[in-house]
């Protein structure tokens, strides 16, 4: 059997490397001119690297951490000692802790009408939720102007879903909201650094995952290589890339739902994956680098929440080693759509103007990296994609369910961890197996109708 996996992110690596290892001939097509998609290493010194794209993983990512221990890939802890930084109303505040100084009894109550959604839920099967529905019809800032009625809850809760999904309120279902948080282990996990979903990153970043993966296949991956068009019928698939016409007996699609609408299938297939309500996870990620962490040396943990943007919020990224010092800033949800139109210059000034605000003590950083995923053609946006109004309850149904010889995968495909590398991970093993029983039955898997 020979199949073709187009994207080579960790979901279509994963899957390329258990068909593989199932004695599968894998072709991958990748797009760019480098493997890992949503993860991207930059190397701020030498033989230094921070994450432009994915970096935190928790305890609760078993595939993920398996996965790094068999590539010999070692976890580092997240720095978070020392107090924050807060620019939410009031003037620049220090706090000991994370926790914003704000009214805890509104931000309770908020976190509170959030869990409660959460867990209504059926993170399996979100359109089954009782009141999908409704639900799925609703808009986040909808919701909100409904739940919440302090200010200072108002104002916390676009910077708290910018943090965790990128998203504008304005954008996204609360169905898909309530669903990512669920399934993503719940706001309190996701949203922890000790003991949470960003408790470390990969020592030396995540990009090292798909580079080792990758080396590791029978076959180079073929870069530069988009994928246009798929023709597929009861005999085999016809994969049109830049490098010309590859046929196999399947192709397995992993890359996001607005990028797989965008290829062209013959015959068309019965439904698409996105609608004009699908939004784009919205995020720039701004590496500013200094000669050393100095915010430490203040008693400071580097972490910082700005109501006005753009640097949304900030984390110490500084590798291993602790030179040199990394800040790292998010421009997330609707302030990213208003800073990506700036141009380099104007976006360079003002994330360092910015840094400089929040941390009076910095100077010049001796490089800033801005890496915008919401313009990126073969990512359009991040941390994922935001199902928006009527897109769970539509599309839901069928987003794994193969279309004859067509499989999917990519963190949008998983129900478990969606929108995070163990998501993509999972999904590039849930396709493994499809793939292999279709197979093996020599009966493919077909859509329902
Ligand atoms: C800034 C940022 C921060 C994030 N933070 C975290 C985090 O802290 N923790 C976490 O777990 N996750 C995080 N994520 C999410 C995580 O990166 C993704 O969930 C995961 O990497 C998705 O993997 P994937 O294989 O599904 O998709 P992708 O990584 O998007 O891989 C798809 C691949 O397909 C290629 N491609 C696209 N179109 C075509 C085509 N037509 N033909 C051929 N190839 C194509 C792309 O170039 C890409 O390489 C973050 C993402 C970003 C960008």
């Amino acid at each position: 059997m020979n199949v073709i996996v187009v994207g080579a992110g960790l979901a279509g690596l994963t899957a390329a490397t258990g068909l593989s290892a199932a004695g599968v001939d894998v072709t991958v097509l990748e797009a760019r001119d480098r493997v890992g998609g949503r993860t991207h290493g930059i190397e701020v010194a030498p033989g230094r690297w921070v994450d432009a794209g994915a970096a935190y993983l928790g305890v609760r990512h078993t595939e993920l951490i398996s996965m790094l221990t068999g590539l010999g890939l070692r976890t580092m802890s997240t720095d978070m000692v020392g107090a924050s930084r807060f620019d939410i109303g009031g003037g620049l505040r220090t706090v000991d802790g994370r926790f914003p100084p704000l009214n805890a009894i509104a931000l309770g109550g908020m976190f509170d009408a959030l869990d409660e959604v959460t867990r209504l839920v059926d993170v399996d099967e979100p359109w089954r939720t009782p009141g999908a529905d409704v639900l799925d019809r609703l808009t986040v800032d909808k919701w909100a102007a409904e739940q919440i009625d302090h200010p200072d809850a108002a104002t916390f809760l676009p910077l708290f879903l910018g943090e965790m999904m990128a998203a504008d309120p304005a954008a996204v279902s609360v169905l898909h909201m309530a669903f990512y948080l669920r399934s993503g282990g719940g706001l309190r996990y996701l949203n922890a650094f000790e003991g949470g979903a960003q408790e470390s990153r990969v020592d030396g970043g995540a990009h090292q995952i798909s580079e080792r993966l990758a080396a590791q296949l029978p076959h180079p991956v073929r870069l530069n290589d988009p994928v246009t068009a798929i023709h597929h019928d009861d005999n085999g698939v016809v994969v049109h890339s830049a490098s010309g016409v590859h046929r196999a007996d399947a192709v397995i699609v992993a890359i996001p739902p607005e990028l797989a609408d965008r290829i062209e299938f013959t015959p068309r297939l019965p439904h698409t994956r996105t609608s004009s309500h699908t939004a784009r996870g919205s995020a720039l990620k701004i590496q500013l680098v200094y000669p050393t962490p100095a915010w430490r040396e203040h008693g400071l943990s580097g972490w910082s929440i700005s109501a006005d943007g753009p640097l949304l919020s900030t984390v110490d990224d500084t590798p291993a080693g602790g030179s040199p010092g990394v800040l790292t800033g998010f421009v997330t949800g609707a302030e990213a759509h208003r800073f990506s139109a700036l141009s380099a210059d104007e976006q360079r000034a003002a994330a360092i103007a910015q840094a400089k605000h929040v941390f009076p003590f910095l100077g010049e950083p001796v490089e800033c990296h801005i890496t915008d995923w919401l313009n990126d053609p073969y990512s359009v946006g991040c941390y994922a994609a935001l199902f928006g109004p009527g897109d769970w309850t539509r599309h839901g149904p069928r987003l794994t369910t193969a279309s004859g010889r067509v499989h999917w995968a990519g963190t949008e495909t998983s129900t478990e961890y969606f929108g995070l590398m163990e998501g993509a991970i999972r999904s590039g093993q849930r396709v493994v197996s499809e793939v292999l029983t279709a197979h093996d039955s020599r009966s493919l898997v077909s859509e329902p109708t």
